[in-house]
């Protein structure tokens, strides 16, 4: 990482957000021969990236996603190689099993997009739930099942492309948040930093859940909310299963026999941007009212300001280096306890760490990933609902593209920002 007291004055690109998205972009972007710096206002990876479940998956995406993902589990298949680093990649397979026979009509609906891809995701019985997860007492409705993902350490992925990127060439500023996107005559002159300027006439804006704030100071209403989701990961145990399972607790093995375990219904803490953008949420609240515990907390008064003020907003960016919530320490237990149910085989081992991360949440769960008209040079890529860890790679490939050639290789015509305002129905297509 570099030195902050002696920044770059000028680049070819500035990303903002060292995360997945940001971090991959600056690594495809190193491809293309392009001076690049990030600049990450905590740590990399110290938000979303690395606090997430790990799971890489095809199935259940929005039909708009699943071309990228195909294209996505390509690249992880060849990551490890490729950047010389240990990423915990394991093609296990991904299985959703059924709660509700609503949810397996559902499944049983996206099936069709998946065959039309030409994906190997199936609607399994009992037995095949069984012979996955060994001893498990899930599967009574079934599942789904694709065997051909995978999972990946979060902890580990977005790290190794930081460092592939920086031999490459790529600067990564720690502890540099960007205050503010600059602008001369509609198009990108560079960033404000809070160790001073650095003149770039692109700028990637990856900063995951502040990414509403950033564009409300350049006049871009970027509807999001913040979901808090809890994780916890058990003392290592025997081999139970290589696959990512979603039934009432969400579970993955790790190399080390540790389990993380989550809940799949999250805390929505209440947050000034649920006030500005709530009318947005109805649509998808509506959809998975059961999946939201509504919160109180007092980050709502302490990052209430930034949306109308950029001093204000500078202030959060550094008090709130690393977004890092209390996790819902209740909800885990009762996680563990439905961990044990479905697979007894976990027996006594207890919770070894638990965490949380506020996940950046869109009306209809789908990403941001587009070059703007005004301001011209300025890349969105931001909003991933939940899913992003598995799309990094892709996102990243896709947004150099964009900058180096102007056009990306897959149709990203469903992410652009202007379906927020253009009366587009946004909870339309949505899977999971
Ligand atoms: C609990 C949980 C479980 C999840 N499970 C999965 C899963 O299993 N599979 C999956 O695919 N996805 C999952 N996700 C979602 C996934 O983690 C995210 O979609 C993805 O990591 C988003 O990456 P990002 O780079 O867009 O944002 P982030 O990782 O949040 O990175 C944004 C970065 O920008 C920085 N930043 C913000 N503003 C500024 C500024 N002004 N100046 C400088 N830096 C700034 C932040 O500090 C942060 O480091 C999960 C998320 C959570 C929280």
């Amino acid at each position: 990482m570099s030195d902050t007291r002696s920044i770059p004055k000028e680049a070819d690109v500035v990303v903002i957000g060292a995360g997945i998205h940001g971090t991959a972009t600056a690594y495809y972007l190193t491809h293309r021969n392009m001076n690049v710096v990030v600049c990450e206002k905590g740590r990399i990876a110290g938000e979303q990236s690395s606090r997430n479940w790990g799971f890489v998956r095809q199935q259940g995406r929005d039909p708009a996603e699943i071309p990228l993902m195909m294209e996505a589990n390509g690249i992880w298949r060849g990551l490890e190689r490729e950047l010389n680093a240990d990423l915990e990649w394991t093609v296990g397979g991904n299985m959703v099993v059924f709660r509700t026979g609503e949810e397996r009509a559902m499944f049983e609906r996206w099936m069709e997009h998946a065959k039309g891809a030409g994906l190997d995701s199936r609607i399994i019985d009992r037995s095949e739930v069984e012979r996955i997860v060994p001893g498990t007492t899930l599967g009574e409705l079934g599942a789904i099942y694709t065997a051909s993902d995978g999972h990946a350490e979060p902890a580990k992925a977005t790290p190794a492309l930081a460092r592939a990127a920086e031999g490459r060439g790529a600067t990564f500023l720690e502890n540099c948040a960007v205050f503010r996107v600059l602008t001369e005559g509609g198009h990108v002159s560079g960033v404000m930093t809070e160790h001073g300027e650095i003149r770039a006439p692109v700028v990637v804006l990856a900063t995951g859940a502040w990414s509403s704030k950033m564009l409300s100071h350049l006049g871009l209403k970027f509807p999001q909310v913040w979901i808090k989701g809890s994780v916890g990961r058990t003392e290592p145990v025997a081999p139970i299963s290589e696959s990512a399972v979603w039934g009432g607790v969400a579970f993955r093995q790790r190399q080390d026999g540790s389990i993380n375990f989550a809940v799949r219904s999250s805390d929505a803490d209440l947050m000034m941007q649920t006030v500005l953008h709530g009318r947005h949420f109805f649509g998808v609240g509506k959809q998975h009212m059961r999946d939201f515990r509504i919160r109180f907390r007092r980050i709502l008064f302490d990052t209430a300001m930034g949306h109308f003020s950029e001093r204000a907003l500078a202030r959060e960016l550094t008090r709130y280096r690393t977004l890092d919530p209390e996790p819902n320490h209740a909800v885990l237990a009762a996680a563990l306890t439905d961990l044990k149910r479905a697979i007894p085989a976990v027996g006594e081992a207890a919770t070894a760490k638990s965490w949380a991360g506020y996940i950046d949440m869109t009306p209809d769960l789908l990403p941001v990933i587009e070059a703007q008209e005004n301001p011209r040079g300025l890349i969105l890529a931001t909003g991933f609902s939940g899913h992003g860890f598995g799309m990094g790679p892709i996102v990243g490939k896709l947004v150099a593209q964009i900058i180096a050639v102007g056009q990306p290789s897959l149709d990203l015509s469903a992410f652009r920002f202007s379906r927020f305002h253009d009366g587009t129905d946004l909870t339309a297509g949505t899977a999971v």
